[in-house]
C-alpha cells in the first residue's frame, strides 16, 4: 500500500459513511450540551470534498491537504469549521517539500494539532475535539521515536481514539457552546471528541484493510 492521496476517495466515503451510520447519537450528543448542529455541520463539508476526490487523489500530501482545509473552512461552520480548516492547512504547511513516511505524517498531524490549541485556545481537558487528538498525536510521535511499524500503529490508535472520546465524559467544558453549561456537562460525551473518534477509527480501517488486500 503506498501512503498517497490516491487514498482519500475511499478514506472520504468511509468517514461519510461512519458520520451518517452514528448521525442521530452525534446530534443527540450535541443536543444536550450544544445546540444539536455538529453532524450537520460536519455532514456539509464531507459532502462538499466528495466531488472533490478525484482531483485530491491527484495532489501530492500538501496541496490536498491545503484543498481540504479550504473546503472545510469555508463550508461547515460553526466552531469546528474553522478548527478543521486551521488543522489541515497546518498539515500542509508542516509537511511541504517532505516525502511522506509515518515520521513525516506523525509530525504534520502534531502541527495541526498545534493550530487548533492556539485558534481554539484551548487545551488537554476542556472537553473538546482536542481529548482525542492530543492523545493520538502523541501516541504518533512516541510510535515513531520507538520505531513501531505501521501495522502496530494501527492495531493500537483506534483504542487511544476510544480513550479519549470516554475521557471527555467526566471532564467540565470550558470551550465552546458547552462550557456555558459547566458542571451540568458532566456525564455527557463531547460531540466533537465522539466525531473526532469516528472519524480516526474509520480512516484507520481503510488503511489496515488496504494493507491487508494483496497490492
Ligand atoms: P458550534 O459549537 O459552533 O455549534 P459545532 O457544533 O460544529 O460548532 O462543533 C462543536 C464542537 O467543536 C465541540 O463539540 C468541540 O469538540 C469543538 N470545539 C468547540 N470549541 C472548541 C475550541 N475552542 N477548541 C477546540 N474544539 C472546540
Ligand atoms: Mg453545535
Amino acid at each position: 500500500m503506498n501512503l498517497t492521496p490516491a487514498l482519500l476517495p475511499e478514506i472520504i466515503d468511509a468517514i461519510d459513511a461512519v458520520i451518517e451510520k452514528n448521525a442521530d447519537e452525534v446530534t443527540e450528543l450535541d443536543q444536550a450540551i450544544g445546540d444539536g448542529d455538529h453532524v450537520t455541520n460536519l455532514q456539509r463539508g464531507i459532502a462538499a470534498l466528495k466531488p472533490q476526490a478525484g482531483e485530491l487523489a491527484g495532489l501530492e500530501w500538501p496541496a490536498a491537504w491545503q484543498k481540504i482545509g479550504m473546503t472545510m473552512m469555508s463550508t461547515v461552520g460553526g466552531a469546528s469549521g474553522s478548527l478543521y480548516g486551521t488543522f489541515f492547512i497546518a498539515m500542509s504547511k508542516a509537511s511541504a517539500g517532505k516525502p511522506m513516511s509515518l515520521a513525516a505524517f506523525a509530525e504534520a498531524f502534531s502541527q495541526g494539532v498545534e493550530s487548533i490549541k492556539k485558534r481554539g485556545r484551548a487545551d488537554a481537558g476542556e472537553k473538546t475535539m482536542l481529548d482525542v487528538m492530543i492523545p493520538v498525536a502523541d501516541y504518533l510521535q512516541k510510535a515513531v521515536a520507538e520505531g513501531a511499524s505501521l501495522p502496530e500503529v494501527l492495531q493500537t490508535l483506534p483504542g487511544i481514539a476510544i480513550a479519549g472520546m470516554e475521557s471527555t465524559r467526566d471532564m467540565i467544558a470550558t470551550k465552546g457552546r458547552a462550557s456555558f453549561l459547566g458542571e451540568r456537562t458532566i456525564g455527557h460525551i463531547d460531540a466533537g471528541a465522539k466525531t473526532m473518534q469516528l472519524m480516526i477509527c474509520a480512516v484507520v480501517e481503510v488503511l489496515q484493510r488496504l494493507s491487508a488486500a494483496p497490492a
